[in-house]
């Protein structure tokens, strides 16, 4: 174990070893440099006292440090073939924990009260699946799990669109939604040449800090992020028209005028120009006028 995981080298060795090919359906781009993941561990706030939950440990390039590092680490992974691998890969490491399961279909908050100890601040650290980062972040978020902070490798263009501030062309209802949950911030922009394969797409770190509260009072969760999405429907129509469409049935078009005027929102405004606030409010003026 005095080996590191993630080198070019020792992956090979591993990879040759077992006769493992990659997966792309899984997404399995496995990372290949020791310098990346130590940046990682210096922001992720893992320390002795932390308990650390990893998606996707791939051979264990991630889940060796965090084994360093954490109290105790628990790693979710959907390719059966890659637990004989761990487990020959993370020998020496008892604090580690591997369970063979897909992360949409598992129960978090069980496996975390089953595994940690009761009051230790619990850690999400994971290189992502690409192809699922969307709808895995926003299981992780809207389960409302007893966890201080997430730091994720994921596509860069997603990492700007989960970080972006308005009137940024990334910013959508993507960044509302995260944003509500969290403080996000990209820390790192990582290269392809870090992983074995390289994938197609550019890589950045994201870090998300978990708010207490949301940053904003919304009446009504629901119909807050559905005037959030329909005012991104369309981005290069107006509030006015994005809303019309979306409440059609419900609130004809004086009736949505007379609501963001009394939301004190300029309809012909694009929704890129609203921050979390305003969205708040024009949802919850609609949220009233439902009542
Ligand atoms: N952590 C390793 C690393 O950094 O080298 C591997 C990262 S690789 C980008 C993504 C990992 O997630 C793979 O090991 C893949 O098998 C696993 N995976 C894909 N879909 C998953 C799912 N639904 N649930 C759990 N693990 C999944």
């Amino acid at each position: 174990t005095t080996k590191k995981i993630a080198t070019p080298k020792r992956t090979r060795e591993i990879l040759d070893k077992y006769g493992f090919h990659f997966k792309k359906s899984l997404g399995q781009n496995f990372l290949i440099d020791v310098n990346i993941l130590e940046n990682i561990m210096n922001h992720a706030g893992i320390d002795k006292q932390a308990a650390a939950i990893e998606i996707g440990p791939g051979i264990g390039a991630l889940t060796e440090q965090l084994a360093i590092h954490a109290d105790k680490v628990l790693a979710f992974e959907i390719d059966q073939r890659l637990l004989p691998i761990l487990e020959d890969t993370l020998q020496g490491y008892e604090n580690v924990q591997v369970l063979h399961r897909d992360i949409l279909e598992a129960d978090i908050r069980k496996t975390i009260d089953t595994y940690f100890k009761p009051e230790q601040p619990v850690h999400i650290v994971a290189n992502l699946p690409y192809y699922i980062t969307t709808p895995i972040l926003m299981k992780l978020l809207r389960e409302n799990l007893p966890v201080s902070s997430i730091t994720i490798m994921i596509q860069k263009e997603v990492a700007e669109r989960m970080a972006a501030v308005p009137n940024n062309k990334s910013y959508g209802s993507l960044s509302i939604a995260v944003q509500y949950y969290t403080h996000a911030e990209v820390i790192m922009n990582v290269p392809k040449s870090v992983f074995m394969p390289p994938p197609n797409v550019d890589s950045s770190v994201l870090q998300l800090t978990i708010r207490d509260t949301p940053p904003v009072n919304v009446e009504n969760e629901e119909l807050f992020f559905g005037v959030v999405q329909a005012s991104f429907a369309q981005r290069r129509k107006t509030l006015r028209n994005n809303l019309t469409r979306h409440f059609k049935g419900t609130f004809d078009k004086e009736k949505i005028a007379q609501l963001l005027e009394s939301a004190g929102i300029d309809g012909s405004r694009r929704g890129e120009s609203l921050n979390m606030q305003e969205f708040a409010s024009l949802a919850n003026t609609f949220y009233h006028a439902l009542e």
